[in-house]
């Protein structure tokens, strides 16, 4: 993972709008939470604000706020909405209740 990178899943995590699971240490987007788009409207201000405040992000992001914007969306595009192992463990749940409902008393 980048440097970069690494400043925007902070950034991410920081404003909730990606969530880290407990359980698997996953990275996951919370598409539930009815506050979603505020966050993320903070998760932009913050990231500009860094940007245009801080030197070290300015200098990581050639002073181009957008940069790490961009690299914002991106990031949180690409993460699923919800854990994966979590869903996976779900599925595999259900599958094991159906097969018990069928094979009945
Ligand atoms: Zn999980």
């Amino acid at each position: 993972m980048g440097k970069k990178q690494e400043i925007a899943i902070g950034i991410a995590l920081q404003t909730q709008v990606l969530k880290t699971c407990p359980i698997h240490n996953q990275l996951y987007r919370d598409d539930e939470a009815p506050a979603d788009d505020e966050n993320m409207a903070r998760a932009f201000g913050v990231a500009i604000e860094l940007v245009h405040r801080y030197k070290p992000y300015a200098e990581e992001f050639n002073h181009d706020a957008h940069q790490l914007t961009d690299l914002l969306s991106q990031t949180l595009g690409a993460a699923p909405v919800s854990c994966p192992d979590c869903l996976a463990q779900r599925y595999s749940v259900k599958e094991q209740s159906g097969k018990r409902a069928s094979a009945g008393p």
